[in-house]
């Protein structure tokens, strides 16, 4: 099938759904200039171990060495733009063709494009927790400073301000992870985009979708495990993709 074939194909699939739920990964935010962080490729590995320094056991340890790793991160996810997939999305849920967007990204660019119901089943970087008094704060009264002197940011009490984003090791947000399974299990549609679903629960979403019938469409660069079981497979561009897909859409 032609890429024209295909996008008209997903195009109709969101068309005759009734409940259409979107699962998105780090592929949505890489047109944006935000590295995979997860992934061995985005350069973010070449010095560090992601899976060692943005672990909540080394972050315990000492905060600082999250910290440094962080920096650059934390400076691209700052001035990152949404691109034409954010937009795209959120563009159909205004429309109500999208119910809710399941998101293992922690850079808030869904809600910045004006995405409203986004589950973030890995966290945020909005607000910040103290790993000793459990004080929350916002990022941005944090940002300024850490992003000038690279010094983890510490709480009155002496502890260290952990980013609301979750790290390796850490358990996800429960409530936020139910809502994500509800959603999962609702849809008649998935729309997976710009994820290669290798990390839980992002992985084992569409196969539970599946399971309760919903059809699903992924749009991705590489291939997917879920591939054989999706009714609609674009490996492709989410920018390019997602804009062309809502131009053949009503309103
Ligand atoms: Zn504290």
């Amino acid at each position: 099938m032609s890429l024209e074939d295909q996008i008209e194909r997903a195009a109709d699939l969101l068309r005759h759904a009734r409940y259409v739920v979107a699962l998105t990964g780090a592929g949505v935010s890489t047109p944006s200039g935000i590295p995979d962080f997860r992934s061995p490729r985005s350069g973010l590995w070449e010095k560090d171990n992601p899976m060692v320094v943005a672990s909540i056991t080394s972050f315990r340890t000492d905060p600082q060495v999250f910290y440094n790793w962080l920096r650059p991160l934390a400076e691209l996810i700052l001035y990152a733009q949404p691109n034409p997939a954010h937009l795209a999305l959120a563009h159909l849920e205004q429309q109500g063709l999208i119910r809710a967007i399941i998101t293992q990204n922690i850079d808030g660019l869904h809600q910045r494009a004006g995405s409203r119901r986004v589950l973030e089943v890995h966290g945020h970087m909005r607000q910040a927790t103290c790993i000793r008094c459990y004080k929350q704060v916002p990022a941005n009264s944090l940002v300024a400073r850490f992003l000038a002197t690279g010094e983890a940011p510490t709480c009155g009490c002496g502890g260290a301000f952990k980013p609301d984003a979750i790290l390796f090791g850490e358990q996800l947000p429960i409530r936020v992870l139910n809502q994500a399974i509800a959603e999962a299990r609702r849809c008649d549609l998935l729309l997976v985009a710009g994820s290669s679903l290798h990390v839980v629960p992002a992985a084992e979403l569409p196969f539970l979708a599946a399971d309760h019938g919903a059809k699903a469409i992924i749009v991705n660069l590489e291939p997917t495990d879920f591939d054989l079981r999706a009714d609609l497979v674009i490996n492709d561009d989410v920018a390019e993709v997602l804009p062309r897909i809502v131009d053949l859409l009503p309103g």
